[in-house]
């Protein structure tokens, strides 16, 4: 995986699985469960499972209450195309490159390396699509760097002549690396991997959500721990 990749959670709910459990608790009991003490994380998370998940109950409802939101650096373009397409229970904050530019004139300067800013695949051998295969050479690779270069300095240019960065970002490779915020409920996080992990997505994606993984493993444990054993990597994808 690119090694500037980089997946950090900021905030998230507390003890999920007891929230998801109180929200469930809620939908068969006729009191409010403001007076309701829930079980313990762990046993509300086991609870959860058993009662809206296990055997393809796909009671997901309830999993929409707890949130989670990443920092997310260092991924090309073409992933924040991608994951935007997701437009129900995710939040996105990008880097549009409307505000935001100046790291791409350092490159210019020689401030930043071009691949601080810019992302290309690792030298090697790939396939298409449909399997056809064909090979990413050292040389191929410097060419491209040498142009991300080129257009970086044409970039720092007319920013110094005071283009607007909107219109300056124009001519630049397509797979400048962007940071952003992203934020899920629990049931958009395993939307988002059905969609995204599985192996005819791109594979920058899957990196991001193999990144995801063990950190919404530790936060929901139980739910996750069924999502990976059941779903996860399978293309089970819901409708
Ligand atoms: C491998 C892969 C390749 C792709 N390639 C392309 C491509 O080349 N070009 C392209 O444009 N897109 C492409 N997509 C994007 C894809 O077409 C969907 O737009 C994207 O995955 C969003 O999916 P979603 O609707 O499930 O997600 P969300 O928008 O998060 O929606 C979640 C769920 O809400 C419901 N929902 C959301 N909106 C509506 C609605 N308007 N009406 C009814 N139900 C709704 C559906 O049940 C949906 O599954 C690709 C996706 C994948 C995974």
């Amino acid at each position: 995986m690119d090694p500037r990749f980089h997946v950090k959670p900021i905030s998230a709910t507390f003890e999920p699985q007891r929230l998801i459990w109180m929200a469930m608790h809620q939908d068969y009991y006729e009191g409010t469960v403001a007076d309701t003490e829930a079980p313990p994380e762990n046993e509300a998370g086991e609870l959860v499972v058993k009662h809206l998940l296990l055997g393809g109950r796909g009671h997901y409802g309830p999993l929409e209450h707890p949130a989670i939101s990443f920092a997310v650096a260092g991924f090309p373009h073409s992933v924040v195309q991608q994951a935007r397409t997701h437009r129900v229970g995710i939040s996105f904050d990008v880097q549009s490159m409307r505000y935001t530019g100046k790291r791409v004139a350092a490159v210019a300067t020689g401030k930043l390396g071009v691949e601080d800013v810019f992302y290309f695949r690792a030298v090697g051998n790939y396939a298409d699509r449909f399997g056809k295969k064909y090979a990413y050479s050292k040389q191929m690779r410097e060419t491209d760097l040498q142009v991300a270069k080129q257009m970086s300095t044409i970039y720092g240019y007319k920013l110094q002549e005071g283009f607007a960065e909107e219109h300056a970002r124009g001519m630049l490779p397509f797979d400048y690396r962007q940071n952003f915020v992203l934020t899920f409920n629990l049931r958009s996080a395993m939307h988002f991997l059905d969609l995204r992990s599985k192996l005819d997505a791109q594979s920058e994606i899957i990196d991001l959500c193999n990144l995801m993984v063990p950190v919404l493993q530790q936060w929901a444990p139980e739910v996750i721990n069924w999502y990976i054993e059941k779903r996860l990597g399978r293309a089970r994808l819901s409708p």
